[in-house]
């Protein structure tokens, strides 16, 4: 069971169907922790999904239930994904929508990471 609100993992989630290579993505990095790849709408130049291998529901789920070596790998499979993109001289923005009022859409967790301009703001309205 997820450790908020959310239901519990639903195995035919849109991104569980690209790790289980169902449906294409234009995938850009893959280890044993982590799965990059193209949004499918990006808002950005460079608009790229990072999700774990492992299936949890939210990055609340993520943080309280995963191991250390799946966090760490995770995490370390972020950071290259934004270097081996060349954004690390210029930067870049990682987000991570966690639930009704983060605007989750898709139950399985992943880090957007948008670079090749500036971003903007952090919070729209804000
Ligand atoms: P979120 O609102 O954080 O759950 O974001 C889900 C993201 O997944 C959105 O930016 C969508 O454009 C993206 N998305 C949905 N389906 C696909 C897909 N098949 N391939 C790539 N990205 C997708």
């Amino acid at each position: 069971m997820p450790v908020t609100g959310l239901p519990p993992y639903d195995e035919g989630n849109i991104f569980a169907r690209i790790l289980r290579g169902e449906i294409p993505c234009r995938k850009v990095f893959e280890n044993e922790h982590a799965l990059a790849f193209h949004d499918i709408n990006p808002q950005a130049p460079i608009h790229v999904l990072v999700i774990p291998k492992a299936p949890f529901v939210s990055a609340a789920d993520f943080h309280a239930g995963a191991d250390d070596a799946t966090i760490a790998g995770f995490w370390r499979a972020v950071g290259q994904v934004a270097r081996d993109l060349g954004l690390e001289p210029k930067g870049y923005r990682l987000l991570a929508n966690m639930g009704h009022d983060g605007g989750q859409e898709v139950p399985h967790f992943h880090v957007h990471l948008f670079g090749g301009r500036p971003i903007g703001r952090m919070v729209p309205g804000a």
